[in-house]
């Protein structure tokens, strides 16, 4: 496989852009190897500018539901720029959206669009501190919410990627109003929300995470949760930015049956063009301006183009439970096959999975938490997800990670990733 454009690129890029790219684990830093710039995708397949081809697993990190360039999706797009691309005032769209949104998500009865997942997140948690007028947050250690200073404390994704899971730059007043707790480590919920009495405003968690690679909530934590913060008037936020519309039609909270008070949302609900959404109870969101006094505003947000994706996109999710069905299967056949491929072989790794997610640790002990996540053996995962490279697909380029599968993904898709597996395991074990 030759990737000389793309090492070009990099080397150009590296003079004019931080590290050479625009977000952190692209970068392919952690895997040992050059980043592939990436000139197309349709489908299954991402197309780099040497014309190499790769079956996709992380599909933009998720949102590509449907695979890359959605004819649907792509369709509302050509006919949405025909009619202007930002207007910075009020579309029938939005309306539609918001009403759409509400529908389908459990917990959430008013909607505000934003622009990117982190935006969410941010606004959320301040709204959360207007309602309760207390400053304090818990997160839990190995979560990502997106780059909001206040999340940058025993963050996930490429944060513990990189090694800097506390930010510089995060003041300390911002870092002391963040606790932190375990995953799934409901007693030391309870001893912070003790220690601080009437001070948290929230706790917000990803139901299932996706940014240690992938972790499940423990029986009876989701539930736990909202137990105390039912007693203890906190506002419970669920992180559904990697789960929403894709561990089931109204998020995971659907599927878990626990309602939080609050939901932020992300690149799904733009089919991929860069949104993101929060949303919950009324009178919560009524906190918000101009209904209320808590300030949170965007000349780009409910981008008219931006709407008309998200709004095919969810349109087909919400008439299609077929999809649901398929992207299961998908990940059933696959986690099942790669486990079969490891016995075949006596490895014993942990195969961690929901749904169409899934992440395969590279350490023989159960991860349930960060603390479990980091007794992976990250240069094994690196050697890999570079065998898995070299055979044509695509997985994300980090063991803090997720891969997500698609509709696109057919059966034979499948078989090849299931070879390349097992053909990737024999060589990193050589
Ligand atoms: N929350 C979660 C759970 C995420 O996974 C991410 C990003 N992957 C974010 C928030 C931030 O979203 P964005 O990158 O769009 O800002």
């Amino acid at each position: 496989m030759t990737t000389k454009n793309s090492q070009e690129l990099f080397d150009k890029a590296k003079n004019y852009i931080p590290g050479g790219v625009n977000s952190p684990v692209r970068a392919f830093r952690a895997v040992g190897g050059n980043p592939l710039f990436i000139k197309s995708a349709k489908g299954a397949y991402l197309y780099d500018e040497d014309g190499n081809a790769f079956i996709e697993l992380i599909n933009s990190w998720g949102p590509m539901i449907l695979g890359h360039a959605n004819e649907l999706v792509e369709k509302a797009v050509a006919d949405a720029i025909q009619l202007g691309f930002s207007y910075g005032a009020p579309t029938r769209r939005e309306v539609e959206m918001a009403e759409l949104i509400t529908s389908i998500v459990p917990s959430v009865e008013k909607v505000r669009m934003v622009n990117s997942g982190t935006e969410a997140t941010m606004s959320a948690i301040r709204v959360a501190r207007g309602y309760t007028g207390r400053d304090k947050i818990i997160k839990f250690e190995g979560c990502y919410h997106g780059h909001g200073d206040s999340f940058l404390i025993a963050a996930g994704s490429g944060a513990i990627t990189f090694g800097h899971p506390d930010s510089p730059g995060v003041t300390k007043g911002v870092a002391n109003d963040t606790l932190t707790a375990p995953y799934n480590d409901l007693a030391a919920v309870q001893t912070l929300v003790d220690a601080n009495q009437g001070q948290i405003a929230c706790i917000i968690l990803e139901p299932v995470v996706g940014n240690m690679g992938l972790v499940k909530p423990a029986e009876g934590f989701l539930e736990g949760l909202r137990q105390i913060c039912d007693k203890e008037g906190i506002v419970l936020i669920f992180d559904e930015v990697m789960t929403g519309f894709r561990l089931a039609k109204g998020g995971f909270q659907e599927r878990c049956g626990v309602t939080p008070d609050m939901t932020t949302m992300g690149k799904i609900i733009g089919g991929g063009m860069p949104v993101g959404a929060y949303g919950g109870k009324k009178e919560i969101m009524d906190c918000v301006s101009p209904a209320g006094p808590v300030y949170q505003a965007g000349t780009l947000s409910g981008n008219p183009i931006a709407m008309a994706a998200g709004q095919a996109m969810l349109t087909y999710l919400n008439e299609h439970p077929e999809v649901y069905e398929r992207i299961e299967t998908v990940g059933n056949t696959l986690t099942s096959g790669i486990r079969a491929n490891m016995q075949k072989l006596g490895l014993n790794y942990t195969l961690n999975h929901v749904g169409s997610m899934f992440t395969l640790f590279f350490t023989d002990k159960p991860v349930n938490n960060f603390e479990d996540a980091k007794s992976s053996d990250t240069a094994l995962f690196g050697k890999f997800f570079n065998a898995m490279l070299k055979r044509g697909i695509y997985m994300a380029p980090s063991q803090y990670e997720a891969m997500f599968i698609s509709t696109a993904l057919t059966d034979e898709h499948v078989a090849q990733i299931l070879d390349a597996s097992y053909e990737s395991f024999q060589e990193i074990l050589a």
